[in-house]
């Protein structure tokens, strides 16, 4: 078998590069701005509680589902607002731990952003749709509505989350927002148990309409480091590839199914662009990103544009940065833990 991880990840780099290239060429001629004065998009991460417990959560979340989030509900209306004050934001990212946890101050707010013209990412296991819910939803302009399902039988998935009946309830909730006419994307983070399921998992995701299915591997971040047998070695990536590419073939112009790239892939993709987004987290925290574990601010003690202002701009250029992304093996990627604050 021909090495498929390294193809991909030299075309996935090319690709990186070039966009990189032509968005400088395009700030050169004025058609880009250098920087943003408002972040593009912002991902809430709203809460650290989560209704599962899945061996591969990258930021550990349920682990104390009784700890009370310094970021309460009514501090994420407070901040929705003063973003739309400040000029709004272009799109955001829904996610946890589990974010229908929050109950109606969930679509509160949503409903402070979507009337100020942002669209949405939500990411949700799925558990706690229902119906009216759904119905709810349907209201929102997205790029997708994403559901984890981590295995084709419920024993597979129910196992990888800890919870029996989370695969039932994913699998409904699916079907629930497809029905509605909602974007569904399907996450599925393959194993090497479940690595010879690829093929059916993209036939389940069809058959339930989604309109996506994104594939990848375990990202090697929080609590994978304590499931080591999660991880898939070389030779399984190889096969994970190939399925993967198969699956593109088959369900062309009728389902989009992506592979995740790399965590070293998605650095330099946000490093060849003017910074353009950051992640809330639920204690405040303005991080850089998912992988990268640098803060710049938090928005209960200081003034979120003042961050954005003075620590964003120019951000993934700076030394500690480099160095980090640099530390990225290629292929191969490797243990990191937590890294210097900015
Ligand atoms: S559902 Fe999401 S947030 Fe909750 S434990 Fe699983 S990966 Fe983490």
């Amino acid at each position: 078998m021909k090495d498929w991880v390294k193809i991909n990840f030299l075309k996935d780099r090319k690709a990186a590069k070039d966009e990189a290239e032509h968005i400088s060429s395009l700030i050169a001629n004025s058609l880009y701005p250098a920087k943003f004065t408002m972040p593009l998009t912002l991902q809430f991460e709203l809460t650290s509680r989560c209704n599962v417990h899945c061996k591969h959560c990258y930021n550990v979340s349920g682990e104390d589902n009784a700890k009370i989030d310094a970021m309460t509900p009514e501090r994420w209306k407070d901040f929705a607002k003063y973003l739309v004050n400040h000029g709004g934001i272009f799109q955001c990212i829904i996610s946890g731990g589990e974010p229908l946890l929050l109950g109606d101050d969930l679509f509160g707010i949503m409903d402070i952003l979507h009337d100020d013209g942002t669209s949405f990412l939500v990411i949700s296991n799925g558990l706690l749709m229902t119906q009216e819910k759904a119905k709810r939803f349907a209201k929102y302009r997205y790029k997708w509505f994403q559901v984890s399902i981590d295995g084709a039988s419920r024993e597979r998935h129910d196992e990888f989350r800890q919870r029996k009946g989370s695969w039932d309830a994913a699998v409904k909730a699916v079907f629930m927002l497809v029905n509605l006419g909602i974007p569904v994307t399907v996450a599925h983070t393959v194993t090497p148990e479940s690595l010879h399921e690829v093929d059916a998992m993209c036939g389940l995701a069809y058959s339930l309409g989604a309109s996506g299915i994104i594939l990848g591997e375990v990202m090697p971040s929080g609590r994978s480091y304590m499931n080591s047998e999660i991880m898939l070695s070389h030779e399984q990536r190889n096969i994970l590839h190939e399925a993967i590419m198969r699956n593109m073939q088959k369900y062309a112009g009728r389902m989009q199914v992506q592979r995740s790239s790399g965590t070293k892939i998605q650095l330099l993709r946000a490093m060849g662009t003017p910074n353009a987004g950051a992640i809330i987290r639920p204690n405040g925290d303005i991080r850089l990103d998912c992988v990268a574990p640098f803060v710049m601010g938090n928005v209960i003690s200081e003034d979120f544009c003042e961050v954005w202002k003075t620590k964003a701009s120019g951000v993934w250029s700076r030394p500690e940065i480099l160095e980090y992304v640099n530390s990225w093996e290629d292929v191969e990627e490797i243990n990191h833990g937590r890294r210097n604050y900015l």
